[in-house]
């Protein structure tokens, strides 16, 4: 049962709504507006803001998405009172149209389409032309005086009333569609002669009725409520609920429904159809980005079967396509077209993306939407409306997605490498997603994620993709196909991932049935090396390297001049913006002073995290722990506890050093004994004789120390306590290299972290060793540093003990690679075992088909907030109850994920501790999750 619902005006009162009702857009009754978008969905709500605005939208009604869910909810059925809202509004669209559903005279056409909160391009089902009839065409070709378009209307209304909605194979009716071309002599269906199209859709609905063994439904209500249905059902098509789950969106939404008056861009040379963006979405650039067919319908623009035009002329002249820009060939309309962008991108103070339809030379805007863009353009366009005045940093800065950034720091392709292969390239197609890609050629959606399973870089080359290939572009490294322009759904759906993409490589031949594909007389087959360049739109037949972005090597390699660079520029000035604006410090997790440089170009403000043990990389130095360790004679292991004291401080010096007095956390030994212990033959000879002992003693001694569980066992401070003499070395050499800095005056503090901690005692024993080490140093130098204290929470027992064990920490840091692995009992090590398939889904318990989903993202990467989250908060809160003042920051991989940063950022954490790379993606995550919590204030 639907709750009635209740409106307050603005004088308070409130008046009750009818939960069934449909809401109205256009000039005559307009009952929405734009921040009614989670009721209406994003096209239903612009439809009627823009509407509101003066701008030419057909008219129409939004189905909102509350009946979505009821249908769902009710079994798949559209309940009767929703039914009467709709034939009141057709009829109130035949009043305003002056047209009538089904007339002989005048008929009223419609589209009908899907609209959810969040735009999912190409993901739901949408139907054209809806209203043609036997009866209905004989009218819209008199009233029209285009029987071609009528007719032509009404075979594109078959085929998709029949795949759409019924759910009929698409390659039928494309065999008849391509047998009535042959039989014309013709290669293009705008060569058809209306005799040609009548023909065709008897053909068409004769091929309807043998696959349904019913007539093609000559009610044009009958045909909306199908309809209505088909959109709603594509709420729940497999590809919906693939992308609902890589965006997060949650199935409760669904999708409204969108009902407008049709508009006929296909009326012959005065008619036309087209997707713009008001920037390019590919760059930033600002300027009009958009492509158009003369005499077409939307969707083929859209679905990349015909390869559209430029609507500029500078964009035509670039692709050699003078005089065929919309700019050259409909003047007129070009200007009225762009006045609308500069209205539309004014109004909604952001980059839009706009579907027109020119009917014999009239503008009409069907749709308008915040254009999605690649993380290039993210940025620049950031950059640039602050800089226009457009909006505020804060505003600029929460539109642009952390992975943006990520994209930013990604490969390009390497110069020289690049010139080399100038034999090897084949063709140019669209630059429409950028960045390099390369790998092998993948011809169909399966065999990317084949090759994405077998962890195999693959390039997914199509003829042109359909939202079904989704899963394959989202496995492939890149996307390339042959037909389609920089607005199919390819392009925006690769440029919305940030996959590099290139489109409407039109002399491509792609052959499925032999893996092949083939362009002039260059040929490779699958699993050949592919590469493409959607910066630029060069294909090569043949593997290239990648190397450093341009961010990278200006900021880092220091190869270019980053002043010179508007890519370098645009990446300061956001991250700039992003420190203003966040309040967690971001750290590094680094164990070497190469990785710190790194990082600390990268915005780093101190160590989080050096593990110690990664310290002992190499083989004589890992020699020296296998002594400590299992060495019988004393002698050996004093001179291997003096060899790493020596060692360690070299390296603490050159990483305090770097850090120029900048915090640094140095956690001591946490080694998971069983990769430190020698392997093989070779290694465990080397080792017996570094200890003096033969193969089969060492061998006796490794057997007594085997763990099963290794990242369960002897690790951490349970190390530290069994062999104090480890603690004593890392602690002096941590001191003598602090000391030995500070004399340099080069400042340094350190933070001497203590790892696997569950009980306070644990705490107790190890501090009271630091501080006796460092007293008996300073005493023996005669000289003094200050150091601080404090342990890692990365166990259950450590987080719910966390007000104990407080009393003896000066900081926390949560582990939370150790916390997810010891709460959800999963071994880091043997996780991916099946927390893949975890996350992929297994089939239903019940019917045993369908997509059970166990758990939604992999707990190590992307934190489980309702889970080890808990733990987390419940440290923070113990903690603080003790020390409320308490330095508490996190250094697990998590450190770098966003959502987790979040997650730390809400739960008052002070910093973020992750790999060098991560930090400008942390430093960006951090600023929205402040500037996120503001607004919810
Ligand atoms: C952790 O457990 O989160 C952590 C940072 O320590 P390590 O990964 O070294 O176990
Ligand atoms: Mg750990």
């Amino acid at each position: 049962m639907m709750k009635t619902q209740v409106l307050t005006n603005t004088t308070g009162t409130e008046t009750e709504i009818n939960p069934f009702r449909v809401y109205h857009f256009g000039k005559v009754q307009n009952d929405g507006n734009a921040s009614m978008r989670n009721l209406l969905g994003g096209k239903g709500a612009n439809l009627a803001e823009m509407s509101s605005i003066g701008i030419p939208v057909p008219p129409g009604f939004t189905i909102p998405t509350s009946m979505c869910t009821h249908y769902n909810d009710n079994q798949q059925q559209l309940a009767d009172a929703l039914m009467i809202e709709v034939d009141e509004a057709i009829t109130l669209m035949e009043q305003q149209t002056a047209t009538e559903f089904g007339s002989l005279e005048n008929p009223l056409l419609v589209s009908v389409r899907s609209g959810a909160r969040v735009s999912m391009p190409g993901m739901m089902d949408t139907v054209l032309n809806l209203g043609l009839t036997d009866i209905a065409v004989i009218g819209l070709a008199n009233k029209t005086n285009n029987a071609r378009m009528a007719y032509d209307s009404y075979r594109r209304f078959i085929v998709m009333y029949s795949e759409v909605v019924k759910g009929m194979d698409a390659e039928a009716f494309e065999e008849l569609i391509d047998a009535a071309k042959s039989k014309a002599g013709v290669s293009e269906d705008t060569g058809l002669s209306v005799e040609d199209l009548k023909e065709l859709c008897l053909e068409l609905k004769k091929l309807y009725t043998e696959l349904s063994g019913d007539e093609f439904p000559q009610d044009p209500k009958i045909q909306l409520r199908s309809a209505i249905e088909a959109v709603f059902d594509s709420w729940n098509t497999e590809r919906a609920v693939l992308y609902r789950k890589i965006q997060n969106i949650p199935a409760s939404w669904g999708t409204a429904v969108n009902v407008q008056a049709m508009v006929f861009g296909n009326k012959g040379a005065s008619s036309a159809t087209g997707v713009a963006f008001t920037r390019n979405p590919s760059t930033g650039d600002k300027t009009y980005f958009g492509e158009y067919l003369i005499n077409a319908q939307g969707e083929d623009v859209v679905a990349g079967v015909r390869t559209p035009l430029p609507i500029s002329k500078e964009s035509a002249a670039q692709k050699c396509l003078d005089g065929q820009s919309m700019e050259e060939t409909m003047p007129k309309t070009y200007v009225e077209l762009t006045d609308v962008f500069e209205k539309l991108e004014k109004h909604y103070a952001d980059m839009q993306d706009v579907e027109f339809t020119v009917e014999e030379e009239k503008l009409y805007i069907l749709q308008t939407r915040n254009g999605k863009r690649s993380g290039f353009a993210q940025v620049r366009m950031a950059v640039e409306m602050v800089e226009e005045g457009l909006v505020d940093e804060k505003t600029a800065l929460a539109r642009i997605e952390p992975s943006s950034i990520e994209q930013m720091l990604s490969p390009i392709f390497n110069l020289e490498d690049k010139a080399n292969a100038a034999s090897e390239m084949v063709g140019k197609g669209l630059n429409a997603g950028p960045g390099a890609a390369s790998g092998v050629l993948a011809l169909t959606s399966a065999k990317a994620i084949e090759y994405k399973q077998l962890g195999v870089p693959c390039v997914l080359v199509r003829n042109d993709t359909s939202p079904a290939d989704f899963g394959g572009m989202m496995a492939a490294e890149g996307v390339l196909t042959v037909r389609g322009g920089a607005t199919s759904h390819a392009a925006v759906v690769a440029r919305q991932f940030g996959k590099p993409c290139v489109c409407g490589l039109a002399a491509l031949k792609v052959k499925e049935s032999t893996g092949e594909i083939s362009i002039g007389d260059k040929k490779i087959k699958e699993g050949d090396a592919i590469s493409l360049d959607g910066s630029t739109g060069e294909v090569f037949f043949c593997k290239i390297e990648t190397s450093a972005s341009e961010v990278i090597q200006g900021i880092i390699d220091g190869v270019i001049d980053p002043n010179e660079s508007e890519i370098c520029k645009q990446y300061q000035t956001i991250m700039t913006w992003a420190d203003k604006y966040r309040r967690l410090k971001i750290r590094t997790n680094a164990d070497t002073s190469r990785d710190l440089k790194i990082a600390l170009s990268l915005g780093a403000e101190g160590v989080g995290l050096t593990r110690v043990e990664h310290m002992f990389g190499s083989d004589d130095k890992l020699l020296l722990l296998r002594q400590v360790m299992l060495a019988k004679d004393e002698q050996i292991k004093t001179l291997a506890l003096s060899n790493i004291e020596h060692f360690l401080k070299e390296d603490f010096t050159a990483l305090f050093q770097t850090l120029n007095g900048r915090p640094a956390t140095v956690r001591l030994l946490d080694p998971p004994m069983h990769e430190f212990m020698p392997h093989g033959d070779a290694d465990t000879a080397k080792t017996a004789k570094a200890l003096k002992i033969t193969d089969a003693e060492l061998r006796a001694s490794l057997g007594d120390m085997e763990e099963h569980n290794p990242m369960l066992g002897f690790r951490g401070c349970r190390l530290g306590i069994l062999k104090p003499e480890l603690t004593r070395v890392q602690v002096r050499a941590i001191l003598e290299a602090a000391l030995e800095l500070n004399s340099a005056y080069i400042p340094c503090k350190p933070e001497i972290m203590v790892p696997i901690i569950m009980h306070e005692n644990e705490l107790i024993h190890q501090r009271t060793l630091i501080d006796k080490v460092a007293q008996d140093l300073f005493a023996e130098l005669g000289q003094k540093v200050s150091y601080s204290v404090g342990t890692m929470i990365e166990l259950p027992r450590a987080a719910l003990q966390a007000d104990e064990i407080a009393k003896h920490a000066d900081f926390f840091s949560f582990g939370t690679n150790d916390l997810t692995q010891t709460t959800l009992g999963i071994s880091r090590d043997d996780a991916n075992h099946f927390l893949p398939t975890y996350k992929n889904g297994v089939s239903d318990p019940l019917t045993g088909t369908g997509n059970f989903e166990v758990y939604p993202d992999d707990p190590f990467q992307t934190l489980d907030q309702s889970g080890v989250g808990k733990l987390v908060q419940l440290g923070v809160k113990g903690g603080r109850s003790t020390s409320k003042d308490l330095k508490i920051g996190i250094c697990g991989e998590h450190g770098g994920d966003p959502a987790s940063i979040d997650f730390f950022h809400r739960n008052g954490l002070d910093y973020v501790s992750c790999s060098p790379f991560r930090v400008p993606v942390a430093r960006l995550s951090a600023a929205l999750s402040a500037i996120r919590a503001e607004e919810v204030e």
